[in-house]
């Protein structure tokens, strides 16, 4: 391999982003254009992890084999934990998962649940927007056609229709979780999810943990809860991770013996998140890789 993109040294650490959407889920960017601005963006090593699905897996392997990028095949599962009072909600966990087996029938199986979910609640939630907002079901159908449904695309219908600048406008307004647009959907219980991917060969790292807005946070108490399920990582550096909430994190997963990664959450044009701009160490890289299930491609 000629490897003229890669804009550093033999000797220099690697670049490393474990966390990317495409347009198999809520990202903008197509899988291969993905790969394609991962290279631009100079990383060497790039994960794709879109939200609930494998979908994009096959296209953005052959890219990262013909354009010469290391990929990492990913997942961001959506689960939920505990409500923290007994007349709360649950909240709303993230859970990554890194080269797991795809054929795994438990997972799949729950997959195909939260896909059901999804859509039911997307179409329920459409229907009280259409009620105040110039929208139809169609109109969200085709944002969401094909893709793992959420709120995004029901953003990018109202946006069509110049109801809103962007999917930030949207997020603040009429998708929020206290607006009355708003609907729960069903999703696994997160130590539940991470033994179903501990056993899928998948290597299970919460995403954002500290990220807020979701429905309320995990305790470090819940997060050590959680570890006993067999969590092996968490997701340290994050856009929404003030410095103090990183050292937090940062100490936790030491005590609690976890891999710490960093990652940009990329999602096109439909967050401000740059590639590359959180990363992750070699060295926790080469140990993910070490425990999936699949091998990386590419590079
Ligand atoms: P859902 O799971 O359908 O409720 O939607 C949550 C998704 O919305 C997450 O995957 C986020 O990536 C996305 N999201 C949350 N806030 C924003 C925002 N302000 N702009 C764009 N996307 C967002
Ligand atoms: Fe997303
Ligand atoms: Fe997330
Ligand atoms: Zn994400």
């Amino acid at each position: 391999m000629v490897g003229t993109q890669h804009h550093h040294g033999p000797h220099e650490p690697l670049r490393i982003d474990l966390h990317t959407h495409s347009t198999a889920s809520d990202g903008t960017d197509t899988p291969a254009q993905v790969m394609a601005m991962a290279i631009a963006a100079g990383l060497d090593v790039v994960a794709l992890s879109d939200h609930d699905t494998e979908r994009g897996w096959a296209e953005a392997s052959e890219a990262a084999r013909e354009m010469g990028i290391v990929l990492v095949r990913a997942m961001e599962i959506t689960t939920s934990d505990l409500a923290p009072t007994p007349d709360a909600k649950p909240i709303c966990v993230h859970l990554l998962s890194y080269l797991h087996d795809p054929g795994n029938a438990a997972l799949a199986g729950i997959l195909a649940e939260t896909h059901q979910q999804r859509d039911l609640r997307l179409k329920q939630m459409a229907d009280r927007l259409a009620e105040d907002f110039p929208i139809e079901w169609e109109d969200v159908l085709e944002q969401a056609e094909g893709k793992t449904a959420g709120r995004p695309h029901l953003a990018d219908a109202l946006i069509k229709k110049g109801v809103f600048a962007n999917r930030d406008q949207a997020f603040a307004t009429v998708l929020a979780p206290s607006s009355r647009y708003y609907v729960r959907y069903e999703s696994p219980r997160t130590s539940e999810m991470i033994s179903v991917v501990r056993a899928a060969g998948g290597v299970p790292v919460l995403a954002h943990p500290g990220a807020k807005a979701r429905g309320g946070q995990l305790t470090d108490e819940r997060i050590a809860a959680i570890c006993e399920a067999g969590l092996l990582g968490l997701e340290v550096n994050h856009r929404e991770h003030d410095a103090a909430t990183r050292a937090r994190l940062h100490a936790l997963a030491k005590s609690l013996g976890l891999l710490e990664t960093g990652s940009s959450d990329y999602h096109g044009r439909g967050k401000e998140n740059r590639l590359g701009e959180n990363t992750t160490s070699q060295e926790v890289y080469e140990q993910i890789v070490a425990q999936g299930f699949l091998p990386v491609v590419g590079g």
